[in-house]
């Protein structure tokens, strides 16, 4: 039964993470980061970009980033998640649902993330036709425990709400 003065709002989880391998670029909400070592993946391996979409896929019941957008997919090769995020806002657009916002944190232990959180907020806004103000990017290491520790790798979570407009 659905009742039409209950609004319909919604939140989505997402989590994501990548190896860290040397002669890749290191990317992270869209912002290239000088470092020794970057993401591996199919496309740019934007860990945080990825938790987000799958955060607001999930919080819109629309399954997971890989149903969308396939890895055996050659579209999809290096693409920019950045473009995939917008992907996913169109998807969430079409089905009336409209963003409250992101928040994201970042597990990586080097390099140091925080002077290039206001660039990431700004880009994985601009994807999301957000004013940056309702997306929040944090970062934390992990205290050197675990493959995030030993530097093998980056991952990210993120949560998403979503209110459904039509
Ligand atoms: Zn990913």
């Amino acid at each position: 039964m659905t009742d039409a003065s209950f609004p319909d709002f919604r939140v989505g989880i997402g989590f994501d993470s990548h190896g860290l391998v040397e002669g890749r670029r290191l990317i992270l909400g869209g912002v290239d980061v000088p470092h020794s070592h970057g993401l591996l993946g199919h496309s740019d391996g934007d860990a945080v970009v990825h938790a987000i979409m799958d955060a607001l896929l999930g919080a819109a019941n629309l399954g997971d980033k890989g149903v969308h957008f396939p890895s055996s997919d050659p579209q999809y090769k290096d693409i920019s998640s950045l473009i995939l995020l917008g992907k996913v806002t169109d998807l969430l657009r079409a089905g009336s649902w409209r963003i409250s916002n992101v928040d994201a944190t970042i597990l990586a232990q080097n390099p140091r993330l925080g002077p290039y959180l206001p660039d990431m907020q700004r880009h994985i806004g601009s994807a999301l036709s957000l004013e940056p103000g309702r997306v929040s990017i944090k970062v934390t290491t992990s205290d050197y425990l675990g493959f995030i520790g030993r530097e093998e790798g980056i991952a990210a979570c993120a949560i998403a709400a979503v209110l459904q407009t039509s």
